[in-house]
């Protein structure tokens, strides 16, 4: 018999409730403590790993977490005979996910503890601006950044092709060292960067022509940046190896572009949904009618419903913006209707208006004639104004 699967949230350990920050911060430090790595040869911390991992998934991703929410876990089984606590990674970037759990929980931790063997070079970070729709639609752009390769003359060395780099005297070769302090505690013992060699323990008498004794060379580059259909402003896109270079035979790093979306005169964004404004005429609001309303696909005709009152929102189903995770999946687009109310007329059309007022049974004050309160008070009834003098 399938086990019964546990509740995701229950799983992660967060109120069904929680953000998407608690949702990460809650899946982090169970990854951390039942990560295979971490847990080598045991099954159940495997099992929980992989528990844990699949509440991720789904918690995370704003559409999969909307349909766990209204049918559970039959949101994601595939036909009655699906197979038991399967659960169906395709079509999601786990490597996506874990490139970002991973990156920040292992990364910097492995690069402080192997000082001697290889290292993952430093990330870089850099930003690039789009448009509205660039963010929409996704986009290629190119940015420019300086990288540093190897220095081809002395292979990283920083020493003149023919020398080789000391050992520093100073420290040893150890790259710190200990001072000893008195202070009112007693004796203190302090550990620094050696000052003679900068913590690298190693001493270039003769400098490198090419890289000035730095062991790499910098220049601009150009990048290619794929920014897929969906992205919001503040996120990044990583690209693997282009980072600052590795040593000891260690990867590069990555660069992180931020991307900054620049904002729209007509639209706005909120997570997949699109909000604006459209402009419809009296007649229009009062007659119904076909209007012409901006979509990020372009102009769109919308049957407006007699008798529509200002700010009415509609709603355009599916013409927002693309998920992230899967772009044939989108958002709506709202709109508020404003009925726009005349500012100059001409003769004729003040005509029509009286006339208008006429025949449907309302008032119509010419232009010089009573100021609004003044009219209101006309309508009033005896008990309005009884009760107006005893509010007074
Ligand atoms: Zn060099
Ligand atoms: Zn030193």
């Amino acid at each position: 018999m399938a086990e019964q699967k546990r509740d995701y949230y229950e799983v992660l350990g967060v109120d069904r409730n929680a953000d998407d920050a608690a949702i990460k911060k809650a899946y982090r430090v169970l990854a951390k403590k039942y990560h295979p790595d971490m847990n080598p040869g045991d099954a159940e911390a495997e099992k929980k790993f992989k528990e844990a991992s699949e509440a991720y998934a789904v918690l995370s991703d704003p559409d999969k977490r909307r349909q766990y929410d209204q049918f559970g876990h039959a949101a994601f089984e595939g036909g009655a005979g699906g197979g038991a606590g399967g659960f169906d990674f395709s079509g999601m970037d786990m490597g996506d996910i874990f490139g970002d759990i991973f990156g920040d929980l292992f990364g910097g931790g492995r690069r402080r503890s192997a000082s001697n063997g290889p290292m993952k070079g430093a990330n870089l970070r850099a930003a690039v601006r789009i448009t509205f729709e660039e963010a929409a639609f996704g986009c290629e752009k190119e940015i420019e950044i300086t990288l540093k390769d190897d220095c081809p003359t002395c292979h990283t060395t920083g020493a003149k092709p023919g020398t080789s780099p000391e050992t520093c005297g100073k420290c040893g070769g150890k790259g710190k060292v200990v001072y000893t302090q008195q202070s009112f505690l007693g004796m203190v013992q302090n550990v620094q960067t050696c000052p003679d060699c900068h913590g690298t323990g190693k001493i270039i008498r003769e400098k490198c022509p090419d890289c000035r004794g730095t062991g790499y060379i910098a220049s601009r580059k150009k990048i290619k940046v794929a920014i897929p259909a969906g992205i919001d402003n503040g996120q990044s896109v990583r690209i693997r190896d282009k980072g600052e270079p590795g040593s000891n035979g260690g990867p590069r790093g990555d660069l992180l572009v931020e991307v900054n979306v620049s904002r729209h005169p007509i639209f706005q964004r909120q997570d997949m949904n699109v909000y604006s404004t459209a402009p419809i005429s009296f007649a229009q609001a009062a007659l119904g009618g076909e209007v012409k309303i901006s979509t990020i696909d372009g102009d769109v005709l919308y049957e407006v419903k007699p008798g529509t009152q200002t700010d009415t929102r509609i709603r355009l189903k599916g013409k927002g913006i693309p998920s992230l995770r899967n772009k044939a999946i989108r958002g709506d687009h709202y709109v508020t209707l404003v009925v726009q109310v005349p500012t100059s007329l001409n003769a004729e059309a003040r005509e029509a208006l009286r006339r208008f007022d006429e025949v449907s049974g309302q008032t119509l004050r010419s232009q010089s004639g009573p100021g609004p309160r003044e009219e209101k008070h006309k309508k009033k009834g005896f008990m309005d104004k009884l009760k107006e003098t005893f509010e007074d």
